[in-house]
């Protein structure tokens, strides 16, 4: 029997787990009898009822080839934390990630499970077509989001993919089998390669409850996709410190001959202001060239866990 692992990592969603269990298993019951499904909910230190709620599933459950299972962290680690525990702990042939808010419709289910059942796709990406009930300036950041990303960066990133993806195991293993700190999983997952097929949708409001995103969570989620697949900001340090230096030093010559020809007023002051950008220039050069390699040994050393079960009911 082939089985499917459902991941759905969950914070404060007392108010949309209800209403997103139901269309889940009213879509489930669409697939073929003979697959087993692992509904494995991530529980990423909630503090609300989050974890009763996940409870009575288990507890209420009806169907044969429906297991439900949860892992629940000792604080909130952050979405991409709930994401790795998830797919470390999956055990199904076939792994997606869904939003427990209803954003992405679990009607696309079946569809995506075709593509890789019996098409020659491995995995199967879902992204936005709009940005529908989003605010515009939101909107516009994502955009340049997405096109400096996809300069500083040798694979694509695709704009307004979201996390709900349906993988083939072997693509599961790849991206556990990247074991950085710094996760961001849309570019994990661009990273793996594979065959990958992309279907559209209208972006759709979450069903109930808040997002967790705020505009300066959005910013530094943004930096971490950055900083996690490029390290051009530190290349763009040093081009601005040897632009100075270049700068100065042009300065200087000009200046010699000027004294040389008109003699200096104010003997002493434009050959110091020079010295001043010619040194501050070669500094932030060096600095660039130290922070290239330092921020490549700072993101491996700590190896921290990225998550701490306090609670779970699998192995
Ligand atoms: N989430 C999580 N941990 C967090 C923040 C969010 O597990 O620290 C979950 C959340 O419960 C939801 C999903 O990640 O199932 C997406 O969150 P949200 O809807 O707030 O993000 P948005 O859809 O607005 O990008
Ligand atoms: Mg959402």
């Amino acid at each position: 029997m082939e089985k499917i692992s459902i991941i759905v990592p969950c914070y404060n969603e007392e108010k949309a787990l209800p209403i997103f269990y139901d269309e889940l298993i009213k879509n489930i019951k669409k697939f073929p009898e003979n697959i087993d499904f692992e509904l494995l909910f991530i529980n990423d230190g909630s503090k609300d009822n989050t974890l009763n709620i996940i409870k009575s599933f288990k507890q209420n459950k009806s169907m044969a080839n429906l297991n439900i299972e949860y892992i629940s962290f000792s604080r909130n680690f952050g979405k991409e934390a709930g994401i790795l525990a998830g797919l470390e702990h999956s055990t199904g042939d076939y792994v997606t990630l869904m939003d427990a808010d209803l954003q992405d419709p679990p009607s696309l289910l079946l569809e995506m499970f075709n593509y890789v059942k019996n098409e020659d796709y491995d995995a199967v990406g879902t992204r936005r077509v709009n940005r529908k009930g989003e605010p515009i300036v939101r909107s516009f950041f994502s955009k340049l989001f997405y096109k400096l990303i996809n300069k500083m960066t040798s694979f694509e990133m695709v704009d307004g993919a979201r996390d709900f993806v349906f993988m083939k195991r072997n693509v599961v293993e790849a991206i556990i089998s990247l074991k950085e700190y710094n996760r961001y999983s849309k570019g994990l997952f661009s990273f793996v390669g594979f065959n990958v097929k992309w279907i559209e949708y209208k972006n759709i409001p979450r069903v109930a409850g808040k997002t967790k995103w705020s505009f300066w969570k959005l910013t530094q989620y943004a930096l971490e996709g950055i900083t996690a697949f490029s390290t051009a900001p530190l290349i763009v340090s040093s081009i601005i410190g040897l632009i100075f230096c270049v700068v100065s030093f042009l300065l200087i010559i000009a200046i010699i001959f000027k004294t040389l020809i008109l003699g200096d007023p104010t003997s002493g002051w434009p050959s110091l202001v020079c010295i001043i950008f010619m040194v501050s220039g070669i500094q932030l050069f060096s600095l660039g060239i130290i922070g290239q390699y330092l921020s490549k040994t700072y993101l491996e050393v700590k190896q921290r866990p990225l998550y701490i079960i306090k609670e779970k009911t699998l192995k």
